[in-house]
């Protein structure tokens, strides 16, 4: 077999990427009726796997979707997938939908869901503080209110980042009624006072796991968590900011809008969590 054959897990099957075959009529291609997961792993083994299990179960309840497989299972068929990939820094992309049936707003309770995952490469993990601070532009949050469900239905998202994107910057902050709830795919985060503030997770904001791992590191260095609403205006003017997701880590921030954060430098509590961040990962891997 070709050395750079991607795997794909399908429906309990393990089979290079092309030959995979989805039905036109599957509801995830149809209505975006399903719900995904990104984890990440690093020298070959998964990073919280478990909390990103734990969430996917939660999404796909939360939209009477069944796992076909019970998360210790999925956990074990995972694991095989990325040995098989041989990567060592990648990230595995999961899709769970509600499976295939003639196109019909209602859905059967007995449908068989379609469960796939593949891996891909990702860049080992950045130097905290280095490289290039990310630029975000403030968008209208026009998404529903639920979510917390981590939704393959992803538009909104999309032309906010694509916006941001053409307009010269690298991420989309949503805004909410005046207030900022998170990026278009990541959690946002500001140092106000010397605390660290983010808004609450819920029906506006995702229950980032990279936000979880950070919420645990930060009070054991001495970091203060807010877990607040914040408006624009507090965005604007806060001493340093960033932003996390499962691909990117912390990723810092130098500007809002046309604005400078921070002078337009990775601060101090951002370098400090980034470089904890690292510490811990590096600790559950080598466990
Ligand atoms: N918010 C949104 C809307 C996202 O899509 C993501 C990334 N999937 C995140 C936050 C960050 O979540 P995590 O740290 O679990 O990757």
């Amino acid at each position: 077999m070709n050395p750079m054959t991607e795997w794909l897990w399908h429906n309990g099957e393990i089979i290079p990427m092309d030959q995979a075959r989805i039905s036109p009529e599957d509801r995830g291609f149809q209505f975006a009726d399903g719900v995904y997961e990104v984890i990440r792993f690093y020298r070959g083994k998964p990073f919280t796997l478990a909390q990103h299990l734990a969430r996917l179960e939660k999404s796909a309840g939360a939209i009477q979707i069944k796992l076909p497989l019970a998360l210790a299972a999925l956990a074990g068929e995972i694991g095989k997938l990325i040995a098989l990939s041989k990567l060592q820094d990648g990230m595995v992309y999961l899709q769970l939908t509600r499976g295939a049936a003639p196109r019909n707003h209602i859905y059967a309770a007995d449908l068989k869901p379609t469960l796939l995952f593949h891996t891909r490469p990702l860049p080992p993990m950045p130097i905290p503080g280095e490289g290039e601070g990310a630029r975000l532009l403030t968008v209208a949050d026009e998404r529903w209110k639920n979510c917390w469900i981590k939704s393959i239905a992803l538009l909104p998202n999309i032309l906010a980042k694509n916006a941001a994107v053409a307009a010269g910057f690298d991420e989309a902050a949503f805004i909410d009624n005046g207030m900022v709830t998170e990026g278009s795919s990541t959690n946002i985060f500001a140092v106000i006072g010397g605390k660290l503030v983010t808004h609450p997770v819920g029906s506006k904001v995702l229950p980032g796991i990279t936000r979880l791992v950070l919420l645990e590191i930060a009070p054991a260095l001495g970091i203060a968590v807010d877990e607040r609403e914040f408006n624009e205006e507090e965005a604007q003017r806060a001493d340093e900011m960033f932003i996390t997701s499962t691909t990117r880590e912390l990723t810092w921030v130098a500007r809002w809008n046309d604005r400078y954060i921070g002078q337009g430098r990775c601060g101090n509590v951002t370098r400090r969590l980034h470089q904890a961040y690292q510490d811990r990962v590096r600790k559950e891997i080598a466990a």
